[in-house]
């Protein structure tokens, strides 16, 4: 159950209303976000909501029995929109095109892929400087030197930045020079990361967990909402299954799925999702088909350098191609009435 409280509830108000909740054998929770006001109540018993929704303080109530509820489409119909500023956003309806290196290198590599960027009317930059590598030896980011290198130039050409957060303490030090926190696959049940991310106000983008299911994402996303921050991205990158041949299974299952339960927007990540350069490009036509309002991929300079993901990165001709390919396939999508 979902209680939106009205702005002016007094405590006393409230008080009586969490009482009433525990007495039909709810244990209740508060939620302030920074939009709402919310009581979470979880119980089983059978409940007549007109009893608590003609007391005093009530926005609305819904029941909403998943185990994720304040990112259902259950009692928030509308789509969210990620406002990221300066007219840039994503939502339901507009197709977010977001593309970087996997890893942010240097000076010259951001300046050459802002350049290709602006040629293409694109202003989401992905990258990471904290990178998550499974070989302890491997190149593992610039960190927040590289970040504030980053931040400088973007500012400048007025492009937005999609960086990962790894850890709890690097929130704080990143905040200032990031639009959308990156929750990568390793970290999707990273509760205590989720718990300070609830804390922020900025864009969160969490991806699919390596071996997460829809309904664990849907958990993760609820843990940023539930302490305090709305503004939420998914996003679809692959699982592991027991297929070889690609490096994970992108599960487009997923964009429908997810478009359905949830009120977030969905964003597909094709590089990650098959890991194969030449075979990235169809994989983000088919994320786009499937519903998604965004698409996250990796493009380079020269991807045979690049020191992480070049196996799955575009160059800069293939990545004009696709983009172009992206608004294409969205314009054809948007004459079909496909949800
Ligand atoms: C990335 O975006 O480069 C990345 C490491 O993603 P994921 O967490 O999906 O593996
Ligand atoms: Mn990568």
């Amino acid at each position: 159950m979902i209680i939106q409280l009205n702005q002016d509830i007094s405590n006393t108000q409230k008080a009586a209303l969490m009482d009433q909740i525990n007495h039909m054998g709810y244990k209740v929770t508060e939620v302030k976000t920074q939009v709402g006001d919310y009581l979470i109540g979880i119980g089983k018993a059978a409940i007549d909501i007109r009893k608590i929704g003609l007391l005093n303080g009530i926005q609305d109530i819904h029941i909403v029995s998943d185990e994720y509820k304040l990112v259902s489409k259950k009692w928030k119909v509308k789509p969210t929109r990620i406002d990221l500023g300066d007219g840039i956003g994503i939502e339901d309806g507009e197709m977010a095109i977001i593309t970087g290196p996997c890893s942010i290198e240097s000076e010259e590599q951001i300046a050459k892929v802002i350049g290709h960027m602006k040629e293409n009317q694109i202003s989401l930059m992905r990258g990471g400087v904290f990178k998550p590598r499974s070989s302890p030896y491997a190149f593992r980011g610039l960190g927040m030197e590289g970040l504030k290198i980053w931040y400088q130039q973007a500012r400048e050409a007025g492009i937005k930045i999609v960086t990962e957060v790894m850890q709890v303490s690097q929130i704080e030090e990143m905040h200032d020079y990031i639009d959308v926190f990156q929750v990568g696959a390793r970290n999707t049940q990273n509760f205590n990361l989720l718990d300070e991310l609830g804390k922020v106000d900025k864009a969160v983008m969490i991806k699919r967990g390596i071996s997460g299911t829809i309904e664990e994402l849907l958990q993760s996303a609820e843990y940023v909402f539930s302490g305090g921050n709305e503004k939420l991205i998914l996003c679809e990158r692959g699982i592991r299954t027991y297929e070889k041949a690609s490096r994970n299974t992108l599960d487009l299952n997923a964009v429908p799925i997810l478009k359905a339960k949830s009120h977030l927007p969905v964003v597909v990540d094709p590089s990650h999702g098959i890991g194969i350069r030449e075979f990235v490009p169809q994989m983000a036509l088919a994320g786009v088909m499937a519903g998604a309002d965004g698409i996250i991929y990796e493009s380079h300079e020269n991807p045979d350098k690049a020191y992480s993901d070049g196996q799955q990165t575009l160059n800069f001709a293939q990545s004009a191609l696709l983009a172009d390919q992206i608004r294409k396939t969205f314009a054809l999508r948007k004459t079909f009435d496909l949800l």
